[in-house]
């Protein structure tokens, strides 16, 4: 999760809300991060779970991540709690619940949905007040702008 929140930070520095992501594989070793960069790239997708995934997925030559684990700060979007289910990920920790657009358990619970047949397991909150002071500092900078 601190490698996930140095991404989030340069996300801070580029003027991109602060999101960082990181996957690690199986033995534990960081194969893909990522930060939210919807600005900078003009993407709907620039969220960092999903560039980190796209990243982890190209390091290893396929779009499965079975065995791997998607480490986010702050709680997925329907989106990215839905690629987690599509690239077949073990496990998913997040830091911050975001109670507004959450779809790991706030808003909706996608990861978890009995009807799928892929439920990676989900480890909520670690760290979350760092995770959730780094994006109310940015809300705060922003409005003051
Ligand atoms: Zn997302």
């Amino acid at each position: 999760m601190r490698r996930a929140l140095d991404e989030a930070r340069v996300a801070f520095e580029a003027g991109e809300i602060p999101v960082g992501a990181v996957v690690l594989d199986a033995s534990g070793e960081i194969i893909g991060t990522g930060h939210n960069d919807r600005e900078r790239t003009a993407d709907p997708t620039g969220h960092a779970e999903i560039v980190a995934m796209r990243r982890a997925a190209s390091a290893l030559g396929t779009w499965r991540l079975s065995g791997c684990t998607l480490v986010v700060t702050l709680e997925p979007c329907t989106m990215c709690a839905g690629a987690a289910v599509q690239a077949r990920l073990d496990r998913l920790v997040y830091g911050a619940v975001d109670l507004k657009a959450g779809a790991v358990g706030s808003l909706w619970d996608v990861v978890r949905d009995r009807r799928l047949n892929h439920r990676p397991e989900v480890v909520a909150e670690v760290m979350a007040p760092e995770c959730a002071a780094l994006l109310s500092e940015f809300f705060t900078h922003r409005r003051v702008r």
